[in-house]
């Protein structure tokens, strides 16, 4: 009997429904041959969902994806959105969703296809075999601290963490490092910041139960300056909310665009699983957006919310061969293409690629 999985698609901004719109039609393809059914529940958030509803995230789509098995996002966010008071606009809908949903720990895969090695502005020899996961707390830290505020004269926002939220990310991260190469670098400033050294003793704590993996602690400008220099000294880099926001964008050009990679954020329930870009309004509604991030992101969606190894399998090898035959979407053309493809050209190859037997 076929397997039946509640899928939430929330398609939102700029490019969000181009791209979603071919990460499903890549999972339809895997759905015959691995003889599964996903029910799609479509909802709103962001800036469609303001204009819609008047709010970024409407009741519907908070109560309707704790029904799903998993949801799959594209991305939020543009200037038309941008006056509007901070609570009322898009990114605080996918603050609030990620909040409600409970995903705090948000795993971000960097890594570089050798098909595109040339593709990207670091040299080939720097990036060979660049395979990183950054793991990233995605639910505390100063993006959600209180007090926070804008006044006239000054401004603030407050980086907090509690015990509770470091351990269960600290966990995440030992747990993810056995199964790689056993290397966690936690990522801090605990030079400077209070929070940041509670953070490191917390940290080394949760390492005491796992022997088998070395730790390092690194400040987070380091950091920043060694992902560029040598980028394969790193296996999984354990970091907060904002540190892991920004290097992760870094560590995107690693594989050459940010429309390659994607993420899963996970917790306490139902997972979300987007392209770590966000709404790209410069290049929307032009076709020419890279799907691969999102469809990426469907294949972690099988992986870790379903448990369909094989699935997701099939995704990440059509994607491989796609690129591998040279298929390229506009980011990444320039490099040893056979043919610049547009987004639903692409995933129409991968989802053909995903399909065979
Ligand atoms: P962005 O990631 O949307 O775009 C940065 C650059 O990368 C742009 O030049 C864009 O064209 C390019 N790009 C991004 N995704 C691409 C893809 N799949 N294929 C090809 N090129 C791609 O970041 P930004 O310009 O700083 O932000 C635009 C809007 O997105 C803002 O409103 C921002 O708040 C929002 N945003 C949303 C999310 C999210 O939904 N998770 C994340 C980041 C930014």
């Amino acid at each position: 009997m076929s397997k039946k999985y509640t899928i939430g698609v929330i398609k939102g901004d700029g490019i969000g429904p181009e791209i979603v719109d071919e990460a499903i039609k890549v999972l339809d393809a895997v759905a015959v041959v691995e003889d599964i059914i996903f029910d799609y529940k479509e909802m709103l958030m962001g800036g469609v969902a303001i204009d819609e509803t008047g709010v970024p995230l409407p009741d519907e789509t908070i109560s309707g994806v704790k029904l799903c098995d998993a949801v799959l996002f594209g991305a939020i966010g543009g200037s038309k959105w941008d006056s509007l008071e901070r609570h009322l606009r898009p990114e605080s809908g996918l603050l609030a969703l990620r909040k409600e949903m409970g995903t705090f720990a948000n795993l971000r895969p960097a890594i570089v296809y050798d098909e595109l090695i040339n593709a990207s502005t670091l040299k080939p020899e720097v990036l060979s075999g660049v395979d990183i996961m950054v793991v990233r707390e995605l639910t505390g830290g100063i993006y959600f601290g209180q007090p926070r505020e804008q006044l006239k004269d000054r401004a603030y926002n407050t980086m907090v963490y509690t015990r509770e939220e470091v351990l269960r990310i600290a966990k995440v991260a030992f747990e993810i490092a056995m199964k790689r190469g056993k290397r966690i670098c936690s990522v801090d400033k605990a030079n400077v910041l209070e929070v940041s050294q509670f953070w490191r003793d917390i940290v080394e704590e949760v390492a005491s139960d796992y022997p088998e993996v070395e730790l390092s602690h690194m400040y987070v400008d380091n950091v920043a300056m060694q992902l560029i220099r040598d980028p394969r000294q790193f296996d999984v880099i354990l970091t907060g909310n904002i540190f892991g926001d920004i290097l992760s964008d870094a560590a995107s050009m690693l594989s050459g665009s940010i429309g390659l990679l994607p993420s899963a954020s996970t917790g306490k329930g139902v997972g979300l699983f987007e392209p770590i870009h966000g709404s790209a309004p410069d290049i929307a509604g032009q076709g020419i957006a890279n799907p691969i991030a999102t469809i990426s992101s469907a294949a972690m969606m099988l992986k870790y919310a379903l448990g369909e190894e094989s699935a997701a399998g099939r995704i990440d090898n059509a994607i491989k061969q796609t690129l591998a035959e040279g298929y390229r979407t506009g980011d990444i053309g320039a490099y040893d293409a056979r043919e610049v493809c547009a987004t639903d050209e692409i995933g129409s190859i991968i989802a053909d690629y995903a399909s065979r037997e």
